[in-house]
């Protein structure tokens, strides 16, 4: 394998609206907010901008509407180094958006139009075969179509690609979907979804990922927040511990750590060494304010393992 993986990406792009308000307005209530900002988002976009970002070949298969955040989202996707030759235009749906309220405690809360991603079909990604062939792994998470999902893992692995599945955001999920992966990475609150196991101590994190493998995920890696993350394999169980860092917004750190662990495991690095690479990712992109723009740097991944980067 080469040392820098192609990675292609199956998933959701969407802008995100982010205001702070004093709290979450009651029903009929009218708040004044502020710090209004336009932030692009949506995991699968996020985790092709982190693979581009670790020096991966990144492109991303997706839909947005024909409107301005369409431009806006694609236009910064290519200024990332992401190739969006298949990232169609929906003729009827919008672009995808994310609704953000940020309480002062720093608490969101979020409602999720999918607009576009929701118009992306198996057919689409027929259509985009020769991406599956140029793929060293394939990425994929919860925000576009179950059918999508299992096909795209499906075409990764028929195409001999690594079938990576980001398990978010939580859902239950058929078993032929995570069959279809040969790694399942869910966050705690994911797991629970997935297995009905509360993720809340180590306990927890062994038994929702054997559960996770009795449904059919060959391998799972657990995001554990500051606590690392959880590796069940064919081969090995073992917790990996996160790197100790000061985080300034959390946004987004499980894709980054996905896409690094996709990139890391498709280099042929080891497994515990590619999820202690992937810690490492997800503790950089806590340093940061905001989803994209908080994707780590190889180089910052090496400060935060040498424990010299701060906040
Ligand atoms: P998500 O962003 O999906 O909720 P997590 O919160 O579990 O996922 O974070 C993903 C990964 O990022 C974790 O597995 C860990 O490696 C890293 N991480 C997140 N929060 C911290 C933290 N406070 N300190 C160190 N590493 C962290």
């Amino acid at each position: 394998m080469t040392k820098e993986p192609h990675i292609l990406v199956v998933g959701s792009v969407n802008m995100d609206l982010v205001v702070r308000c004093p709290r979450v307005p009651a029903p009929g209530e009218t708040l004044a907010g502020s710090d209004f900002r336009l932030v692009p988002g949506g995991k699968g976009a996020n985790q092709a901008v982190a693979a581009a970002r670790l020096g991966a070949p990144a492109a991303l298969i997706g839909r947005v509407g024909r409107d301005g955040f369409g431009d806006a989202l694609l236009e910064g996707l290519r200024s990332n180094g992401v190739d969006t030759t298949h990232v169609g235009r929906d003729d009827e749906a919008a672009s995808g958006v994310a609704l953000i309220l940020v309480e002062p405690g720093g608490e969101n809360s979020i409602v999720v139009a999918p607009g576009a991603n929701a118009a992306l079909t198996p057919e689409h990604l027929e259509a985009a075969g020769g991406a599956f062939a140029w793929a060293d792994a394939v990425l994929v998470q919860l925000e576009v179509p179950v059918a999508t999902v299992e096909r795209a893992l499906t075409l990764a692995r028929r195409g001999g690609a690594l079938a990576v599945l980001d398990a978010g955001p939580a859902r239950e999920l058929p078993a032929a979907v995570l069959e279809a992966a040969d790694i399942v990475s869910p966050n705690e609150t994911e797991a629970r979804a997935l297995t009905g196991v509360a993720v809340t101590d180590a306990g927890g994190a062994e038994q929702a990922a054997e559960r996770l493998r009795e449904m059919g995920a060959r391998t799972v890696v657990l995001k554990l927040g500051g606590q690392g993350a959880y590796l069940a394999g064919e081969k090995e169980r073992r917790h990996v511990p996160a790197f100790a860092v000061e985080p300034v917004d959390t946004t987004a750190a499980g894709d980054a750590f996905t896409a690094a662990l996709a990139v890391a495991v498709a280099s042929g690095k080891p497994l515990p060494e590619a999820v202690r690479t992937a810690n490492a990712a997800g503790a950089a992109a806590t340093l940061r304010f905001g989803a994209q723009p908080s994707m780590p740097t190889p180089e910052e991944i090496a400060q935060v393992m040498q424990g010299g980067l701060a906040g």
